[in-house]
């Protein structure tokens, strides 16, 4: 085992210390302790794997797909093998809990497996006699060079949603981690390394923006697959477009979830809590803000502040303990200046999870769940993604008024309802502008083999990631036309 003091990259089959000078320091959000530097690789080292990248692909492009698959299945046995530890690494460097870490990881083997089945999934399609004697057929080929450039909130189960199905389709691949947390791809580029995958079909290159920025320009890179806030996702998707890549890229959210009076109110409670303080609010599909419709507002705004007082905050390693840190120093007082806003801004602080005391973890980056009541539409608040354990009640009449308010957001990554009424679920499947929809779930996180979705300010390109829509993404179709004529064969 290499020591993840210093990182690495890992180009062409060779893990590499990089030649920069910069390096910023990775620490545990639980006890602030140092645990690594991560190195802001340079335009040469992004340019050295991008070489590598291309020039495995000649082969690996031409590695039948039932070839490709089997070192998957070999991924996918030694990420099972390893999942306490890769979980462990989450959550030191992440902050969330142990069982969350572990269901990540669970979340990114499904991807692997989803993608084993690429010897049909990348089929294409043929007709026969479109004209006399003609036939037209579809195929799907490899784009050549592809890279991933990661968020901060899931190191583990990100990049696969397109790494896997890179790989299977006959892309060579390249991933850029959060520089906030790139211990964990270290580990898995370690496995990866074990599957005996030739050299230079996965290559890993750590940095923070001069290095995506290296990626975005250089020629050779076909595909950019992004996830991270809206911002920085608009910026990567235009300079990248720029430049003729394919790109998809998902950005921020502000997730609202609906209540009526007819939903299971225990069971709604239970589950909005798990999505609003879940990861400490750091998932892109965390209830943000909740709308009670009529009588709701009561029973729920009663029993989602008793859970939230309740919730057990420490150290994500600690058993029992239900919810971890925020990443940062930064993080924790951007959204303890967010909370204060949205007080002054006129909503009520029904519960204070600011500076809170979690004995032996004092400089910890904890925020306790917040809750903030009657939060005003047109608030700071109501339309900032906090990306915090923080949730604003909202409160209104009819379901017409609450589908109206989801409508109006910024935002279309999820939007749930609750409810025991098919018939409200159906309206608001129907007209919730989102790409992900949840009817009484929390976190409507697609399985592998659908694809996570996303609208409006929360996507930017076409084909999302995994299941059919990235095997879209990583290949590129040639339709080809023939004229075989009869006579031809008769002098066999
Ligand atoms: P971020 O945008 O700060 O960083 C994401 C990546 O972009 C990192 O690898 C970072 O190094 C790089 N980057 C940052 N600034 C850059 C710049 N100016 N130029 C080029 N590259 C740059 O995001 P984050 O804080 O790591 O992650 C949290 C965000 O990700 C939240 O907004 C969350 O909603 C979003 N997210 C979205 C989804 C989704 O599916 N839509 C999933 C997870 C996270």
């Amino acid at each position: 085992m290499k020591t993840l003091n210093t990182l690495s990259n890992y180009i062409n089959g060779e893990w590499c210390i990089s030649a920069t000078t910069n390096y910023l320091e990775v620490k545990n959000p639980a006890t602030v302790e140092v645990m690594a530097q991560v190195p802001l690789s340079t335009a040469t080292e992004v340019n050295a794997a991008v070489q590598a990248a291309a020039t495995a692909f000649i082969t690996w492009r031409r590695t039948p797909a039932t070839e490709r698959v089997q070192y998957l299945f070999k991924l996918k046995n030694l990420l099972e093998e390893n999942l306490e530890d890769l979980a462990r690494t989450i959550t030191q460097e992440c902050g969330k809990t142990l069982a969350e870490s572990k269901g990540e990881m669970q979340r990114a083997i499904e991807n692997v497996e989803v993608a084993c089945g690429i010897p049909i999934m990348m089929q294409g399609t043929n007709s026969e006699d479109i004209a006399r004697g003609i036939d037209e057929m579809m195929i799907r080929q490899p784009l050549g060079v592809c890279a991933a450039i990661c968020p901060f909130n899931f190191p583990g189960m990100i990049p696969f949603w397109f790494l896997p199905y890179a790989l299977a389709c006959g892309n060579t691949y390249i991933i850029k981690p959060s520089e906030k947390v790139p211990l964990t791809m270290q580990k898995i580029f370690q496995l990866l390394e074990k599957t005996g995958l030739p050299k230079g079909v996965v290559n890993l290159v750590n940095g923070a923006k001069e290095t995506v920025d290296s990626i975005l320009d250089n020629p050779q890179v076909r595909a950019i697959s992004f996830v991270g806030s809206t911002p920085v996702a608009k910026y990567i998707y235009s300079r990248g477009a720029a430049s003729g890549k394919r790109m998809q890229c998902q950005g921020g959210a502000k997730n609202p979830i609906i209540i009526l009076p007819d939903a299971d109110m225990e069971m709604t409670t239970r589950i909005a809590a798990d999505s609003a303080f879940g990861c400490a609010g750091q998932r892109c599909l965390a209830a943000s803000v909740a709308v009670t419709v009529g009588e709701a507002q009561n029973s729920f705004t009663e029993a989602i502040v008793e859970t939230a007082k309740k919730r057990i905050v420490g150290n994500g390693l600690d058993e029992n303990v239900e919810m971890g840190t925020v990443i940062s120093a930064e993080s924790q007082k951007r959204i303890e200046g967010l909370i204060q806003k949205g007080n002054e801004e006129g909503a009520k602080l029904l519960v204070d999870g600011r500076k809170p005391q979690i004995s032996g973890y004092e400089k910890g980056y904890f925020i306790r769940p917040t809750i903030l009541d009657n939060v005003n539409p047109g608030a700071t608040i109501a339309k900032t993604e906090i990306f915090g354990p923080v949730l604003g009640l909202m409160h209104v009449n009819t379901i017409d008024e609450a589908i109206a308010l989801v409508n109006s957001g910024q935002y279309g990554n999820m939007a749930c309802l609750f409810t025991t009424s098919g018939a409200a679920a159906r309206k608001f499947r129907y007209e919730a502008e989102a790409g992900n929809i949840g009817i009484n779930i929390g976190v409507a996180a697609p399985m592998a083999f659908f694809p996570f979705s996303g609208w409006k300010e929360s996507f930017f390109g076409d084909l999302h990631g995994q299941g059919n829509h990235a095997v879209e993404f990583f290949t590129q179709t040639k339709v080809v036309v023939e004229r075989w004529r009869d006579d031809w064969a008769r002098k066999f």
